[in-house]
């Protein structure tokens, strides 16, 4: 069994480049990645951008976070409608960790279990105001599934999350079986190419060294033949194109 996998933008952050990569200098604009995957036994969303109140008032909507980063969501582009022009059905979300820019459109996906590690479901809850979570992005009333490590989402092996935190406390990124490859969507795990290459981290993380043993393993699956696709990485995803693998 494979599934299919496409890759669309929702929406673009613009930051401090010093940010996303130890001695990064000068802006970044980078994409909102969203992933469609789509099974026999149903269609998961992997990650759901920006929630589209960034249009209307990004202060309220994000907090201090709109000091450091500033939102694009262009009508049309929220994970909503962009998956809509893909697929009539949504069965499940799963998110690589509760950040507003991966899971600020769960809520805007109906009545569908949501996936994520336990570990950062309980961070998200944890009350520490500097881990950058937002409640109402993800206290959302959906059905809540929490993971403790490796999960096979349809049961056959051909979707599965596997945790690599660091970046947060319970990060995980999600590997699927294409008719053409496997591939394995790193999440916030590595933002670019250029961070798996070099290991030169994010400015803020939740642990450094966890960080890096999630590098460790996201390169091994590369040196034994998987593709990854990475976070924030604007030369692997086009903008307003969808990309499929
Ligand atoms: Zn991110």
């Amino acid at each position: 069994m494979t599934a299919r996998l496409r890759a669309f933008t929702t929406g673009w952050l613009t930051t401090e480049r010093a940010g996303l990569i130890e001695g990064g200098e000068g802006p970044a604009r980078i994409p909102v990645v969203s992933y469609l995957v789509e099974h026999a036994r149903g269609t998961l969303l992997f990650d759901t951008g920006l929630h589209p109140d960034v249009r209307v008032d990004v202060h309220a909507r994000i907090g201090g976070l709109a000091d450091f980063f500033t939102t694009e969501l262009p009508a049309g582009t929220s994970v909503d409608e962009r998956s809509a022009e893909l697929t009539s059905r949504v069965d499940l979300v799963a998110c690589s960790h509760l950040h507003f820019d991966h899971c600020g459109g769960n809520g805007l996906l109906g009545d569908v279990p949501v996936l994520v590690q336990r570990a950062e479901w309980d961070a998200a809850h944890g009350g520490d105001p500097t881990a950058g979570y937002l409640a109402h992005d993800f206290d959302t009333g959906q059905d809540v599934r929490l993971l403790d490590g490796d999960h096979d989402v349809f049961g056959d092996g051909t979707v599965v999350c596997i945790p690599t935190p660091g970046h947060t406390a319970g990060h995980q990124s999600l590997r699927v079986r294409t008719d053409d490859a496997e591939v394995v969507l790193t999440g916030d795990a590595c933002y670019f190419r250029e961070s798996l290459d070099t290991g030169r981290l994010p400015l803020f993380g939740f642990d450094p060294e966890q960080q890096h043993r999630s590098l460790d393993l996201l390169r091994s699956m590369e040196a034994s033949g998987s593709q990854l696709v990475f976070g924030h990485d604007a030369e692997q995803i086009p903008d307003d194109e969808v990309r499929s693998f």
